[in-house]
């Protein structure tokens, strides 16, 4: 049985070891944090196609139980003038629905999975170097330990160990706005749940979600230079959440009001992006989710890629017998989407694209994808599915 080595418990890394165990493969994970796994607090959403990859997977459940679901999205003007609502994704389908939810919770909660199938999950393993091998692999860790594969999956995000120690590629470069995340349970704004608020505001882009339990989820993409390395390792919530204020107040919408009622539970992030082109494969290693094809957050489909990465992987492997045909088949799926994904998410983070009234995701990401549907459907062969894009 082929071994496979996975770097990274995050949510790339957690789903491809789902989903090579349940293509038969024999699956280790290796994750770097002692506990769950890295968290920055943020929130995220789920869309119908990460959904549809979760289904595949048997895991829909396991992330149905946790934040809350989004059926539509309203877009307001700076006056707060309502531009549009329209229906999210296939937010008919229980499952298919778009997601609201912390992204710590979706990570510890993919990683308990793990387990619970009896997957190897190992934490506090942060690998340092890997040897490509004419017939293994083998990865070195922190603390002294080696693991040998036929196969390494570098699911180790942004600033991925594996892309940096096989030279595959340049470093994340900044792609034009900070993102800053916070709550508030006195919720200025009144809404119902079961929408996305996106104010498309003179200064800045603000969303915003409330939760059935009344607890309001915001997010303001600010233009300009990126907040410093050392600002970001000592946050200072209260004088982001001052300088938020001023700059969201200078227009007509419940922006500068919910964010001024935030708890001090509020953090900041740079939009970062891979440069297209970025080789994902050296000899008996390849790089998945962020830490090959990481996105400016703007079209919201991060761990959506993440997670169809994690389904036609495993169908790559499972239904081509050798190896570098298999991860051939997998890149030639793959770097189209990803990389129209990274181009059109980085040209709304610079202002040279205007979000889609459809929520920004361009539209190879909408629903009634049917060669992504194909591709993603566990029981049909993936040499087909590629057959399908020709
Ligand atoms: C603030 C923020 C908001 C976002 N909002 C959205 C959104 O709304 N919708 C969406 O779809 N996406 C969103 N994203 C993107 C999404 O979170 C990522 O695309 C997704 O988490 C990628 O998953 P990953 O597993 O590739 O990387 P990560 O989640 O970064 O996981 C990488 C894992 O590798 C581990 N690791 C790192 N180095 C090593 C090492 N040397 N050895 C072992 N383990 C290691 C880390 O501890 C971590 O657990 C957002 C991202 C951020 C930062």
């Amino acid at each position: 049985m082929t071994r496979i080595l996975v770097i990274g418990g995050g949510i790339a890394g957690t789903a491809t070891a789902l989903a090579l165990h349940k293509a038969g493969f024999d699956v280790t994970v290796h994750e770097a944090h002692p506990d769950t796994a890295e968290d920055i607090g943020a929130f995220l959403t789920l869309a119908s196609n990460g959904m549809r990859a979760l289904a595949q997977l048997d895991a829909s459940d396991v992330v149905t139980a946790l934040g809350f679901p989004l059926r539509s999205m309203r877009v307001l003007d700076s006056q707060g003038g309502e531009m549009a609502h329209v229906p999210l994704g296939e937010a008919d389908d229980e499952l298919l629905r778009y997601r609201c939810l912390r992204r710590g919770e979706l990570n510890a909660a993919l990683q308990a999975e793990v387990h619970r199938r009896g997957i190897r999950l190992s934490h506090g393993a942060r690998l340092v170097s890997i040897e490509n091998g004419p017939d293994s692999v083998t990865a070195r860790f922190a603390d002294g330990s080696i693991a040998t594969a036929d196969l390494l999956i570098g699911a180790d995000g942004l600033n991925s160990t594996v892309r940096r120690s096989l030279a595959l590629g340049a470093a994340a470069v900044y792609a034009g706005q900070s993102v800053f995340y916070g709550y508030t349970r006195s919720t200025p704004a009144a809404e119902d749940t079961g929408h996305i608020t996106m104010v498309r505001g003179s200064t800045a882009a603000f969303g915003y979600a409330v939760s059935p339990d009344g607890e309001t989820y915001w997010f303001a993409r600010v233009a300009g230079d990126a907040v410093p390395a050392d600002e970001l390792a000592h946050p200072t919530p209260s004088r982001w959440r001052e300088q938020l204020v001023e700059m969201l107040g200078k227009d007509a919408t419940p922006a500068a009001n919910i964010v001024a009622a935030s708890t001090d539970d509020l953090m900041a992030t740079n939009a970062t992006e891979i440069p297209l082109g970025t080789a994902w494969r050296s000899g008996r290693t390849l790089i998945i989710g962020d830490a090959a094809h990481a996105a400016s957050p703007a079209t919201g489909q991060g761990a959506s890629m993440a997670l169809e990465d994690a389904v036609i992987l495993a169908k790559s492997l499972r239904d081509t017998p050798e190896l570098d045909s298999a991860l051939s088949l997998y890149e030639a799926c793959r770097r189209p989407r990803v990389e129209h994904n990274i181009t059109a998410s980085g040209e709304i983070s610079r202002g040279t694209r205007a979000p889609s009234r459809a929520g920004g995701a361009p539209p190879s990401q909408r629903p009634g994808d049917d060669t992504l549907n194909h591709q993603l459907d566990w029981d049909l062969d993936m040499r087909t599915s590629a057959g399908q894009m020709e």
